[in-house]
């Protein structure tokens, strides 16, 4: 069984059909690319499937652990182990980013009928984990995202996931604003989050990211639906021939 089952999904946001019928399944242990241009619908895939209000789906299912995801709230998709590193990480002033931490961390175990973490053994492991980040201890008192450069709110993405352990990471253009320094050590998390019991899902425009997170698979997107699969060198193709030519398989 798929880890993530998206069959023949359909969506609209406000009353315009976006997905047409979008098809998709990731297996545990497995890293997926998701390239297209601008506007195919990567972004609304990622929302849709953790659970963002605002998306109205119209047809298919998503199945996650062979469970349908749509019926989810949006919590409980978290509990069960679906995180979303957002294209653009929100601000939230006046909520500490260790307090955030915490906060969604002991409602997680609490969704999955685990114990709060203690004090201590949360501090340790958000320390640990930062520093293996470079996420220094003064980031982690100032308000969630506030004032972050945009490797640091990468980071701060990555620090999440490594305190959270979903078995399935999207991570929407995380490349987008990052120079290449803050990209390799946000790929470099990300790669040490890799494992047999874990799949990522790697949204991204630019081939570059690909050469630090490198994919078993990827996928082409445009307009609302997958039109093609394949390798790791399905990217380097677009990368020379461009998704021009999708554009009319889509249609
Ligand atoms: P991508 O992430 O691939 O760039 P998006 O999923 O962001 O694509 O957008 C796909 C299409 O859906 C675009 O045409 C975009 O304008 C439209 N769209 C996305 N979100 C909204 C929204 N909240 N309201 C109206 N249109 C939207
Ligand atoms: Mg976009
Ligand atoms: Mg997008």
């Amino acid at each position: 069984m798929a880890l993530l089952e998206v069959k023949n999904l359909q969506v609209r946001v406000e009353e315009r059909e976006i997905l047409h019928g979008l098809t998709l399944s990731v297996n545990a242990g497995e890293v997926h690319a998701i390239m297209g241009p601008n506007g195919s619908g990567k972004s609304t895939l990622s929302h849709v499937i953790a659970g963002k209000p605002g998306y109205e789906v119209t047809g298919g299912e998503i199945l996650f652990k062979g469970e349908d995801l749509l019926e989810m709230a949006p919590d409980m998709r978290a509990a069960k182990g679906v995180f979303l590193a957002f294209q653009y990480p929100v601000e939230i002033p006046g909520v500490a980013t260790m307090t955030f931490l915490r906060t969604a961390l002991n409602a997680q175990r609490k969704a999955r009928g685990e114990g709060e973490f203690s004090t201590p053994d949360f501090l340790k492991k958000v320390r640990e984990v930062a520093a293996s980040l470079g996420i220094p201890q003064e980031m982690l008192r100032r308000g969630v995202n506030v004032g972050f450069s945009g490797g640091e709110k990468k980071r701060n993405e990555v620090l999440q996931m490594a305190l959270f352990q979903p078995s399935l990471c999207i991570l929407d253009e995380m490349d987008s604003g990052l120079d290449i320094d803050a990209l390799r050590v946000a790929a470099d998390g990300v790669n040490k989050l890799r494992s047999p019991d874990r799949a990522m899902v790697v949204i991204t425009h630019y081939q570059r990211l690909l050469d630090y997170i490198v994919p078993d698979v990827v996928h082409v997107m445009s307009k609302g639906r997958v039109v093609k699969s394949g390798g790791k060198e399905l990217a380097l193709e677009l990368e020379a021939t461009g998704y021009a030519q999708y554009a009319d398989a889509a249609a």
